[in-house]
């Protein structure tokens, strides 16, 4: 079932939703399935599973010659959404990328998760892989996620790569797309990410999902701004919980978003990161519950693989 149908079903009752990330390779997939064991009492509609662009890493020969290797750390989008799909029976959600995509390499996967029956995707850019300053696309890939939209769009009218294809099938995927509250990073400023985000919602991208955000002042002003700007598709919040001492520096470097004063002088009073985690816990669970009084159709919990906090939240809130 697609998100937007799941969002008219609820009739107007917001969902717990959450991400998970496949493991990295050599782990086995039971402690991923336990923490989603953990959650399913919360009855999420979907479950997004992320994707991860691959790495290159240098390896000694021992000659004085570096041998450039091409790796993925965390293979298996694809086969956790089936899997999920299969054993829960709930909707899962891949997130696809245009980084490390040629169209036709995004056109087969497209045609790979119809045949798996995943009626929903997820369309990003991707980030730059570490070894570049700037986001590169593939030879024959696509620049920015509206592009990839477009692709998705134009699969769902049966228009495929080759025009000689005849009596080609059509595909009926529902699309998200990605937006930030406090603008993305490479954007000189919020109006101009904006005006791309209105692009991919025209493309066809039937709703918005956001970065995470620690004050829901910076999301209550996005939408308002979103909704200004035309664009009337659902905004779905992203939130997560802080859980380290670490993530105090960590996650604005990293996400390009600011934590709030409050929440800042919560976690440096915390003797260790036990108490951070409660802190984390109880933020989230304020947050949820303001955003909750506003309709947002669900609450997308960034559960990085870990489920406890984000139980403890969910017990707080549905
Ligand atoms: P775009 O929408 O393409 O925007 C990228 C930048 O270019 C923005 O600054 C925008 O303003 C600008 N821009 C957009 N379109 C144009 C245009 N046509 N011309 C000029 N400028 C333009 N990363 C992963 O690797 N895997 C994941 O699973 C993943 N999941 C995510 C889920 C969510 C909810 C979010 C918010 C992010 C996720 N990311 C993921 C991170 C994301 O890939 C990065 O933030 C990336 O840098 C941007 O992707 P995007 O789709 O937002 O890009």
């Amino acid at each position: 079932m697609k998100v937007t149908e799941h969002i008219a079903k609820a009739k107007g009752k917001t969902q717990f939703t959450f991400e998970i990330l496949p493991p990295l390779k050599g782990q086995h997939i039971n402690a991923l399935f336990k923490s989603i064991d953990a959650l399913n009492e919360f009855k999420p509609p979907f479950i997004d599973v992320t994707y991860h662009r691959e790495e290159h890493i240098y390896k000694d020969r021992g000659n004085g010659l570096l041998e450039l290797k091409v790796i993925k750390k965390r293979p298996g989008t694809v086969g956790i959404c089936a899997a999920i799909q299969s054993k829960y029976k709930i909707d899962a959600v891949p997130h696809i990328l245009c980084g490390g995509f040629s169209k036709e390499d995004t056109e087969n996967l497209l045609v790979d998760l119809d045949y798996l029956e995943i009626d929903n995707v997820v369309a990003l850019r991707g980030d730059s892989i570490k070894s570049e300053t700037y986001f590169t696309p593939n030879k024959d890939g696509h620049n920015y996620a509206n592009e990839l939209v477009q692709q998705i769009v134009d699969l769902n009218q049966g228009n495929y790569l080759d025009k000689e294809l005849l009596n080609s099938y059509a595909t009926h995927f529902c699309i998200g797309v990605s937006g930030y509250p406090e603008k993305h990073m490479e954007a000189p400023s919020l109006e101009s990410d904006l005006y791309f985000l209105k692009k991919k919602v025209k493309a066809g991208a039937d709703y918005i999902i956001t970065q995470m955000f620690f004050d829901n002042q910076k999301f209550f002003d996005f939408v308002t701004k979103a909704r200004e700007e035309g664009i009337t598709v659902p905004i779905i919040p992203g939130l997560k919980p802080l859980s380290t001492t670490k993530q105090l520096n960590m996650i604005p470097h990293r996400f390009h978003v600011d934590l709030p004063e409050a929440l800042i002088k919560e976690v440096i009073k915390c003797k260790d990161n036990n108490a951070v985690r409660q802190v984390g816990v109880e933020w989230c669970i304020q947050q949820s519950k303001e955003l909750m009084t506003a309709d947002v159709p669900f609450l997308h919990y960034y559960s990085m693989g870990k489920s406890d906090n984000i139980k403890q939240i969910a017990e707080g809130v549905f």
